[in-house]
């Protein structure tokens, strides 16, 4: 099935911020009364047996673990009653942040682009079909690093639940076969540093493992 490479194909990643209310909360922010959009572009991902790499001059690497929903086939301006029509899959993510650019950004009122961006900065797992997920809004969503968990929630906390979320994003960006979308992140963000291994999975149903490497 083509969806199975959504990686090679598809044209955006386009994410969530602060969807849960205690990483909303851990952020020193709250839950803003619409999705709150920002963009990675496709030269983020990164896939099981390669490394993510720390990027050059960041000092603060952050884990933060999410549902990937994959689009299946292109629609705009979605309803919400339809929008799971356009799902084709899940896949556990991350999105990888350089904290400390983040907080710069945010201070000085720049885009997030590298703090969010940059190569590697999205990490997915293998692509689950939709049918395999009786319901994406009640999945164990974990991550730890060197073995040790670090977030560990269900994806039933999200503020803003698919149908949502796809409907929002379609009223500005056209979806298209292959687009991911990244939900948000639980609580329990941390860092990350060369020589970690970092593992995330949905439950017992996915899982995937990263080491952290330095930028050569
Ligand atoms: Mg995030």
């Amino acid at each position: 099935m083509r969806l199975t490479r959504f990686v090679e194909f598809g044209r955006k990643i386009v994410c969530l911020g602060k969807n849960y209310g205690k990483h909303a909360a851990e952020m020193g922010g709250k839950v803003p009364d619409k999705p709150m959009i920002f963009l990675k572009p496709a030269t983020a991902y990164v896939t099981e047996g390669n490394p993510i790499k720390v990027p050059v001059g960041c000092q603060q690497l952050h884990h933060e673990v999410e549902l990937g929903v994959i689009i299946g086939r292109k629609g705009f301006n979605i309803s919400e009653s339809e929008a799971m029509d356009y799902v084709g899959g899940y896949a556990v993510t991350l999105d990888m942040t350089a904290r400390d650019w983040q907080d710069l950004a945010k201070k000085e009122g720049t885009p997030w682009s590298l703090a969010k961006g940059f190569d590697t900065s999205c990490p997915v797992g293998n692509f689950i079909p939709k049918e395999s997920i009786a319901d994406p809004n009640a999945l164990q969503l974990w991550c730890k690093v060197n073995g040790v968990m670090r977030q560990n929630a269900s994806t039933s906390d999200m503020v803003f639940k698919i149908p949502q979320i796809i409907s929002y994003i379609s009223k500005y960006f056209t979806l298209e076969s292959g687009d991911l979308i990244l939900t948000g992140t639980p609580s329990g963000v941390g860092s990350v540093n060369p020589g970690d291994t970092i593992e995330v999975g949905l439950g017992d149903l996915s899982k995937v493992s990263f080491q952290i490497e330095t930028q050569q």
